[in-house]
């Protein structure tokens, strides 16, 4: 199956973590790192595009600034970042060097990729280096965002990186062999799960909690990465990224690691950029009538079935749709204020005019920008 589904890929994204790429001391390894470039010049050569998300500058940093400890506060963070990211790029620049492969670095913000202009430009860029056959190393521009604007953790940005790159498959290296039944470190009777179809509650339960020294993600943050990934039609395979040779071995098919297959109900990539790109800034609570309508026959959200609204957002702003419980089960963007909806709760279509003097359509949230999480 893995050899079937790696045929149609032609482009990658590969995930790397911090804890893959330093060593005890938190220096960067450069044998790993080496390896890692063999690996990926053999897959230049046999046509495949690449993009690399790399962590690692954190870590660095943190070396070269001779601190023991991970840095706690957000300034020491950035500051380390700062200064580790150049030699970041530098260690992948030499590595690269001798297969005769140049590399380019991308900062994003999880709010650049929310405007979607600039999400598209991102992809231009990107489209641009992979032309000049240039390897695009992407990390979070970490000197600018704090944690209400972070895209949380490289899992998460590498599984966005999948919808604006465009590509096939993400593949993530980290520093255990992949989804284990129970966290390994722990419970010697773990065993390694290579498939998952579907990445159920249960699945989510199983990653929770095992989370590294190093980097900021964890078991569960790749587990939710492969499902957003899922979600855009893209397969993720987690494998042991120390291990020589293991990009090749799992490029090849190989049962090593991890493989998540993608989600059947795939989402089109403005679809998915809605659901998990933006981020929402506020919710509108819908009746059990509405909710059912929205689930089930894929209809879009009419004033009459709005309970309440909450937050502050513009026509076109994003939003969580949540049942009368409060649980969130759509995304979408709005096409009235949340200052209008309020004033529209309730209401028929027929009467949209009639309260607000103007009309801008019969709907809330319109099914074509409209995402069952
Ligand atoms: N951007 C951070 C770094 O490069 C890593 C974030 C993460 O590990 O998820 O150090």
């Amino acid at each position: 199956m893995r050899r079937q589904l790696l045929k149609a890929v032609k482009r990658v994204v590969i995930k790397i973590g911090s804890g893959v790429l330093t060593g005890g001391n938190s220096a960067l390894d450069m044998a790993v790192i080496g390896r890692i470039c063999i690996d990926i010049a053999a897959l230049r050569e046999q046509g495949l595009q690449v993009v690399l998300v790399s962590s690692g500058a954190i870590a660095a940093g943190r070396s070269e600034l001779g601190l023991t400890e991970k840095p706690r506060t957000i300034p020491h963070k950035q500051a380390a970042a700062a200064i580790g990211q150049t030699r970041l790029m530098r260690a992948y620049e030499e590595a690269m060097q001798p297969h005769g492969l140049k590399v380019a670095q991308v900062l994003l913000t999880s709010e650049d990729l929310a405007s979607r202009q600039r999400f598209l430009n991102a992809r231009a860029t990107l489209d641009a280096l992979l032309g000049f056959g240039i390897i695009p190393i992407i990390n979070e521009n970490d000197t600018v965002v704090v944690d209400e604007i972070k895209f949380g953790d490289n899992d998460n940005l590498s599984a966005l990186v999948t919808n604006v790159a465009e590509a096939g498959l993400l593949l993530i290296l980290t520093d255990i062999d992949g989804l284990f039944s129970a966290d390994p470190r722990q419970d010697p009777a773990a065993k390694l799960i290579p498939l998952v179809k579907v990445v159920t509650r249960d699945i989510e339960r199983m990653a929770g909690g095992s989370g590294s020294t190093v980097g900021t993600g964890g078991m569960a943050t790749k587990v939710a990465a492969a499902r957003k990934a899922g979600r855009n039609g893209v397969a993720t395979i987690m494998v042991p990224g120390k291990q020589n040779g293991i990009i090749a071995a799992a490029m090849r098919g190989d049962e090593v690691g991890t493989l998540f297959l993608p989600s059947s109900q795939g989402l089109n990539r403005r679809k998915h950029w809605i659901a998990y790109t933006l981020k929402p800034a506020g919710r509108i609570l819908v009746d059990d009538g509405a909710r059912d309508v929205l689930l089930k026959k894929g209809k879009s959200l009419l004033p009459s079935g709005v309970l309440r609204v909450e937050g502050r957002f513009d026509r076109g702003g994003c939003v969580r749709v949540c049942g009368p419980d409060g649980k969130e089960f759509a995304r979408g963007l709005s096409d009235y204020s949340a200052g209008e909806i309020g004033r529209l709760a309730g209401h028929r279509s027929g009467e949209i005019e009639e309260i607000l003097g103007y009309r801008y359509g019969d709907v809330i949230v319109h099914r074509d920008n409209l995402v069952m999480l």
